[in-house]
């Protein structure tokens, strides 16, 4: 589809109003084709409220305003929506199977998503999780069941015990406000680092805590405030809940990768989202407020900024006034998580075989987490999939595109034997690359931050509200998070 010319635009948007803008559009293809051709919004538009950000949190205050009779319009910066959800289907010869390139797993009381999951007809599975996880630790590899490895009783039983402590500390985080919290300053005045050097003896259970702290938040210890994981572990309903497959976050795939949720999603918006098409600056009166980018503008009575604040960082604000620049100084503070994802592609499941479920916790080597990202449909090939994070995911950008999949494959053949190492694909997502997430699988904050200006997460300025999973007080971080906080922000447009 050509852009139409300005006048045409004001009249679909007209037209929308009149007909289309109480009810979702039924299944079409124009936002697709306009993605094909790659053009973006050119001239003016008007809406009774713009949104930025094409990802889970932007497509849900879409959608939230849209069935409430608002008219709707959506910019997303890339040819697509789902922003840190993306599908990628596997090299040929495989071409036919979907994998996820960003988030895929959904769980328990995730019920946002599970809801859209219903709604739009989208089937789940259950991730693959019969059998043994392997656990590599100080240079020994061993097999396990459940969700702590053995690695002697003292450290055993040390880390249980702090992951307890962690979740009993976590329960008194109000989720809406984690810096009332009682300890508040004490805990956002050290690192989590700072917390398990005083807190724990053996080397083994800082190296587990470590190891979950990279898992749920690609960060090292020493990069987070202790406040905020406290409070991140609350919003995930505690941290065995937060780690495990069955019954946790990591418990289901959906069919046709989860970008398909965000997908069916665009196609109710339809034309309502205008793709390739980056807003830079944001200016408001008392009158509208008005989304510009390279040759458009957007006027409405309110707009969303549906991203992290790493990235809504990056836009211009007028006016400067004080809010703003509170929202700003908080939004420079709060940096992407490091994180790749690998795929390794074997004729079958190998491993299953073996009695393996896939899972691995790891000390040493990239990745040191690993999970059986096998396709659901029958025949498909065997995948292994691996994160690498934190300090490991900034290193591996230095290294070469060979020496980095050596390693991967080394670490394959050590958790799974001989056969790991010679797959018949092997594919990479580097959101450190992404321009337009600048890393994952969240944003973070560092020691300080909550505390000092925490209150400028949600609070809108004026006629500008402010979504993305980071302010989500259930689940943020994760795609129902995102959900969660678009569908707050259309609440607070909306007056409910
Ligand atoms: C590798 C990885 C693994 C993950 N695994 C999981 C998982 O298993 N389960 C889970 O629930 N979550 C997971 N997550 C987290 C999940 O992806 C995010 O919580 C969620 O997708 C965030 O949605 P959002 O709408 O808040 O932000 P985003 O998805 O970042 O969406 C923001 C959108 O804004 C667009 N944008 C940015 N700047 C502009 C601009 N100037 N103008 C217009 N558009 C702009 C971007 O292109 C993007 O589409 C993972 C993330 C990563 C990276």
């Amino acid at each position: 589809m050509s852009q139409p010319s300005t006048p045409s635009r004001r009249r679909l948007l007209s037209g929308l109003t009149a007909t289309a803008a109480a009810t979702l559009l039924p299944v079409g293809k124009d936002n697709l084709a306009q993605a094909a051709t790659g053009s973006g919004a050119v001239g003016d538009y008007s809406a009774d409220v713009v949104i930025v950000g094409g990802g889970y949190s932007g497509l849900a205050c879409a959608r939230s305003l849209v069935a409430a009779g608002k008219q709707v319009l959506l910019l997303e910066a890339r040819d697509r929506v789902g922003g840190r959800c993306v599908n990628q289907t596997l090299p040929a010869p495989f071409s036919q199977y979907v994998v996820e390139g960003g988030a895929e797993f959904i769980g328990p009381t995730q019920d946002r998503m599970y809801s859209l999951v219903q709604q739009l007809g989208i089937k789940t599975f259950p991730a693959y999780n019969t059998g043994k996880q392997v656990n590599y630790v100080n240079g020994k590899r061993a097999t396990y069941s459940g969700v702590l490895p053995w690695t002697g009783l003292f450290s055993t039983a040390e880390i249980g015990i702090a992951m307890l402590r962690i979740d009993d500390m976590a329960k008194t985080v109000p989720l809406d406000a984690p810096w009332n919290a009682s300890k508040a300053v004490q805990w956002d005045n050290q690192s989590v680092q700072t917390w398990m050097d005083a807190n724990l003896l053996t080397a083994d259970a800082k190296s587990l805590l470590r190891l979950a702290v990279l898992a749920l938040l690609s960060v090292e210890p020493r990069d987070i405030s202790l406040l905020y994981m406290l409070f991140y572990i609350h919003a995930g309903g505690g941290l065995t809940t937060m780690l495990s497959t069955a019954g946790g976050a990591q418990q289901d795939r959906i069919v046709g990768g989860s970008q398909s949720i965000a997908l069916g999603m665009a196609r109710e918006l339809g034309t309502r989202i205008l793709y390739n098409s980056p807003a830079r600056q944001i200016k408001q009166d008392d009158y509208d407020i008005t989304v510009s980018g390279d040759g458009f503008t957007v006027r409405a009575q309110h707009a969303v900024m549906a991203m992290s604040p790493w990235m809504a960082s990056r836009l211009n604000y007028e006016p400067l006034d004080g809010p703003t620049q509170y929202r700003l100084q908080m939004m420079q503070r709060v940096p992407m998580g490091s994180i790749w994802k690998v795929h390794c592609v074997y004729d079958k499941p190998f491993w299953r075989d073996a009695g393996l479920s896939g899972q691995v916790t790891s000390d040493a080597y990239l990745p040191k987490v690993v999970f059986d990202n096998t396709p659901p449909e029958p025949g498909a090939p065997g995948v292994l999939m691996g994160f690498i994070d934190g300090q490991d995911a900034r290193d591996a950008v230095l290294m070469t595109p060979e020496a980095r999949k050596a390693n991967v494959l080394k670490a394959m053949s050590v958790y799974f034997g001989p056969q790991a190492a010679t797959p018949l694909a092997y594919t990479e997502n580097n959101w450190q690359s992404e321009n337009l997430s600048g890393g994952g699988p969240t944003g973070v904050f560092p020691p300080g931050v909550l505390t000092g200006f925490g209150a400028a997460l949600r609070a809108p300025i004026g006629r500008l509200h402010w979504a993305g999973t980071e302010t989500s007080t259930i689940w943020a971080g994760y795609m129902d998070g995102a959900v969660r906080s678009g569908e707050r922000a259309a609440n607070e447009i909306l007056g409910r």
